[in-house]
């Protein structure tokens, strides 16, 4: 899997994806992190990306023309997707390869996104930055918008970051214990994991739950099985509480 991040802010990702699982599924080469800077793909000599919107209306958006270049040529050196053919609406592209712009207005990004876009080969991310980016970008060059919560972010980079990470950990081999994905909070529909404990068996008063200390599987997995739905219990009343207040 190759992830394409478009951004104008490229150092930002230098942490984050050279540490623990995403660095190590790098070097397995499981998965491959191309950054690209918009900058680079502008024509004048200060490197604009950004301008006032039509209208009116406070800052400024990310133009078009650069994300159309830089697709343009993440095209040219991977030939990821048909860029001569151009259609009225969207790029042609192989079955194989996501455009995805981040957005406050898109979907909103789940679980089961994450393993439904772990299908593809070849997932290109624009960050926004300002006050969004052009809506040509929206409607002729990304095949969708996602957001990753009904809240707004300075820039499109946490969403990439997260949205890298989530996905990465689905891929084969990329975490030590295959079984770890499935076994995860939303990893079947309305499941949560249920609470872990590890030593010390006491601390500060705070006693880890006699069954866990117990040895015996069935009990702990009936006592797993409790709490797990007890969590999602506990989710659905704290959202809902959140929706009337
Ligand atoms: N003016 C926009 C609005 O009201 O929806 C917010 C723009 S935001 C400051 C700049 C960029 O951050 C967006 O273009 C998008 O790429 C990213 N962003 C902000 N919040 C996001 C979210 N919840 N999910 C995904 N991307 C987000």
């Amino acid at each position: 899997m190759t992830f394409h991040i478009i951004t104008i802010f490229p150092k930002i990702f230098d942490s984050y994806f050279s540490e623990s699982i995403v660095k190590r599924a790098r070097e397995k080469k499981l998965v491959d992190i191309k950054i690209h800077n918009l900058r680079d793909y502008t024509s004048d000599k200060h490197k604009t990306v950004d301008d006032t919107p039509y209208g009116g209306g406070a800052g400024v958006v990310l133009k078009v023309e650069p994300i159309f270049e830089c697709l343009k040529a993440i095209n040219f050196q991977f030939s990821i997707f048909n860029f001569q053919t151009i259609s009225k609406s969207k790029i042609n592209k192989s079955k194989k390869t996501r455009i995805i712009l981040f957005s406050a207005k898109g979907k909103r990004y789940t679980q089961a996104e994450a393993k439904r876009l772990a299908k593809y080969d070849n997932l290109i991310f624009i960050c926004g930055r300002y006050e969004g980016v052009d809506e040509r970008a929206a409607k002729h060059l990304a095949d969708e918008e996602i957001s990753i919560g009904d809240y707004v972010l300075t820039g499109g980079e946490i969403p990439a970051m997260a949205v890298v990470d989530s996905i990465a950990r689905l891929l084969p081999g990329v975490l030590g214990n295959a079984e770890s994905p499935k076994e995860e909070s939303f990893s079947k529909k309305n499941y949560l994991e249920y609470p872990q404990y590890t030593k010390p068996k006491e601390f500060q008063g705070w006693k880890v739950p006699k069954t866990l200390l117990s040895g015996n599987h069935e009990l702990i997995n009936d006592w797993r099985n409790k709490q797990s739905k007890g969590s999602i219990k506990l989710k659905t009343q704290k959202s809902k509480r959140k929706a009337t207040t």
